[in-house]
């Protein structure tokens, strides 16, 4: 992790920053590039009543954009210390209401972690990778989200504002506070 955020200082001293708040179970392996997207795991949830050890396993393709992913993905695990919530979808994996609240919590994270990525001087052209082109109704979900990024950009507002929006869907959920669960264990 660290060779490759080597040339950005402000990315090198995020993962630090993580690394530490993580109790040091921040993980990272890196893949041949088999077109498959980066992606960011928060494991040690049993359930939603029962947080255990909360670790961070990324995953990450060999690619030109190597540098822009990972940080991509830690900025994912980074909203944990900000204090966002997390959502645990409480819908049968796999199926359409579980993918459709995967990728309202995702492109909710992604409003409020552009802006971050780009204060790090990453370029905003591979703040996403390359990925198939979304569905009408992906295409709507992101439309809606970034219309209520304003409301996103808190904690609070983005715990009022993306459980309204899952319940819309009739998403079944639960918001983990984790930072105060990890916090708690460090005392
Ligand atoms: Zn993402």
């Amino acid at each position: 992790m660290t060779a490759i955020l080597s040339g950005n200082r402000k990315a090198s001293m995020l993962a630090r920053s993580l690394w530490e708040f993580f109790n040091f179970e921040l993980y990272c392996s890196i893949h041949d590039d088999d077109g498959q997207p980066n992606r960011h795991r928060i494991e040690g949830i049993l359930d939603p009543s029962s947080i255990g050890d909360v670790r961070i396993v990324i995953s990450l393709r060999r690619s030109a954009r190597q540098e822009e992913g990972l940080v991509h993905e830690l900025l994912h695990a980074n909203l944990i210390p900000l204090g966002y919530p997390t959502f645990w979808i409480d819908e049968e994996q796999g199926s359409e209401k579980w993918q459709l609240a995967g990728g309202i919590t995702n492109n909710a994270e992604h409003v409020v972690m552009l802006p971050i990525y780009l204060s790090l001087g990453c370029p905003k052209h591979r703040f996403l990778g390359a990925s198939r082109p979304p569905t009408d109704q992906e295409r709507r979900v992101i439309a809606d989200l970034v219309e209520m990024s304003p409301n996103l950009s808190t904690p609070d507002g983005y715990l009022t504002h993306v459980s309204a929006y899952l319940q819309r869907q009739n998403v079944t959920f639960r918001a983990l506070h984790l930072a105060d669960a990890i916090v708690k264990k460090k005392i």
